[in-house]
């Protein structure tokens, strides 16, 4: 069995965007910009924000972090959508979700320029990347890509199984594995909460992608034999024996499904570490006009 060390394989395309950055600014280039909204004070958004705006220092992007309070109201957040949307020395920016429930998160994500929409959430990048047109890939499925890419793993022909149908990660994860460049060209099934008898599903997955948010939901009896297993899952679980009073629990039971698996991501330290990568990979293309010319 070979883990599939997302940590390692972020560090290395955030090097080779840094070394990109590097040489863009010795020609006098413009440096590529990240701007980021926060609403309200989610520990959890706050981290991934944080994280977002310190890859940019590390890897020479400026970066801009514009914070709301949960009471900002719709009209008060478009505008600053408009204003980001004009402001050219922002390539990029994100909204981080959620979003307090007063506000239409899909009428903001709409608002957003989809030239700047790094994230890839709105509906005109969404439609690019299933007609296979240049898009902004949203940034967890396109993690996954690189993992199976990078450890050279084949999907040609192979059976893939998503598990969930988030827009965010199960929807495109299936689409991108269906398509004919690599990796793709994959044989899909998408289950989802409705799915009856879910493990007679798994048990043909070559590839068996998981993003639910439900701890241990997939166990060994669940998986073939010689297995590619994903774990999109980061659940909060409380552990007292941490300093943060919880740790990230997976969608997999790891220690024993992996004994099976040919390749398994573990969590932490997986899927999640390249969700950022992939975030800097779509502003440095925002930076050099790579998806819409
Ligand atoms: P979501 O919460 O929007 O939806 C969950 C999906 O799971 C739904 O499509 C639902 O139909 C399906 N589902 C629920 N129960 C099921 C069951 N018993 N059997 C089969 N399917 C079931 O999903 P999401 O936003 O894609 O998040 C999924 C998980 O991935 C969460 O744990 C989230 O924290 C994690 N996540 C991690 C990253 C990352 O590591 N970078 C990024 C995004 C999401």
């Amino acid at each position: 069995m070979t883990l599939l060390d997302g940590k390692k394989t972020s560090e290395a395309i955030q090097d080779e965007i840094a070394a990109e950055v590097a040489a863009i600014k010795a020609k006098g280039g413009k440096v590529p910009h990240l701007a980021a909204i926060l609403v309200g004070n989610d520990g959890g958004s706050v981290t991934y924000v944080n994280n977002k705006v310190l890859a940019c220092d590390r890897i020479g992007f400026g970066s801009s972090l514009i914070r709301y309070e949960d009471s900002v109201s719709e009209e008060e957040l478009l505008n600053k959508i408009k204003e980001l949307n004009e402001d050219p020395e922002v390539d990029g920016f994100i909204v981080q979700l959620p979003l307090p429930k007063h506000i239409d998160a899909n009428k903001v994500l709409e608002a957003i320029d989809p030239k700047k929409d790094v994230d890839g959430f709105h509906p005109t990048n969404v439609g690019r990347m299933v007609a296979g047109l240049p898009a902004y890939l949203p940034a967890t499925p396109a993690g996954i890509l690189q993992l199976l890419k990078r450890y050279n793993i084949e999907t040609k022909g192979k059976h893939c199984v998503v598990i969930g149908r988030s827009n965010i990660v199960g929807t495109p994860m299936s689409i991108l594995m269906s398509k004919c460049t690599y990796p793709g060209e994959a044989t899909v099934t998408i289950c989802h909460r409705n799915t009856v008898d879910l493990a007679h599903h798994t048990r043909q997955a070559d590839i068996l992608i998981v993003a639910v948010g439900r701890p241990g939901l997939v166990t060994a009896d669940m998986v073939k034999e010689g297995a590619v297993v994903i774990d999109v899952g980061t659940t909060r679980v409380p552990d007292e024996t941490r300093k943060s009073g919880f740790r990230l629990r997976g969608d997999v039971d790891f220690d024993n499904v992996a004994e099976k698996c040919s390749y398994i991501t573990p969590v932490p330290g997986g899927v999640g570490p390249l969700t950022i990568a992939m975030l800097m990979t779509n502003t440095l293309r925002a930076a050099k006009h790579e998806v819409y010319g």
